[in-house]
């Protein structure tokens, strides 16, 4: 990113904090310039990542109210994906802020969908006199990896009842013959 877009930023997101009487804090601008340098969805663990691969440190729960900040500042837009810790992506205008996710119902995992067809048919949706900005479909389900280690467990478990079931017979047969 352009230092010009990070100076903007941090711009935007300090008279943000002069307006609201809050205090501009070292932790506050590293976070914000991190923020700015982020692509697609974020969660807050990943920003501390990021802010350690640079040998700095935030707490958690600095992060977390620095990033409530700048989405009231509209810097940020927050995603509550199902069950997951919220996430987090730079505001973008237009299509940059449309957006196809499935999100696993299991472990979470969200997947960004590139679907022509269904971009096309929705950059034609008119919704009657509302102007459209941008839009979010969340799909829901099990993703791949999921789905696979369910299968596997189902078969380990089919396997582990057929060789009970043979032995129990094994046992009954072996009964029958003494008697
Ligand atoms: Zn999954």
């Amino acid at each position: 990113m352009p230092d010009d877009k990070l100076t903007s930023t941090l711009t935007r997101f300090r008279a943000y904090l002069a307006e609201k009487g809050m205090r501009r804090t070292p932790e506050r601008d590293i976070i914000a310039l991190k923020v700015a340098r982020m692509t697609n969805l974020f969660d807050v663990e990943a920003v501390k990542a990021a802010i350690e691969a640079d040998g700095q440190h935030v707490s958690l729960a600095t992060i977390y109210t620095t990033l409530n900040l700048l989405v009231e500042c509209g810097l940020l837009r927050r995603h509550r994906l199902g069950n997951n810790s919220a996430q987090y992506e730079k505001a973008a205008a237009g299509a940059k802020a449309n957006h196809f996710l499935t999100i696993c119902t299991q472990c979470g995992k969200i997947k960004e969908v590139k679907d022509i067809a269904l971009i096309q048919f929705m950059n034609s949706l008119r919704v009657g006199a509302f102007k459209v900005q941008y839009y979010q479909l969340y799909v829901h389900g099990i993703c791949n990896a999921c789905s696979r280690r369910a299968k596997r467990l189902e078969r380990e478990q089919a396997k582990a009842q057929a060789m009970e079931q043979r032995r129990l017979e094994r046992e009954q047969e072996r009964l029958k013959s003494k008697e």
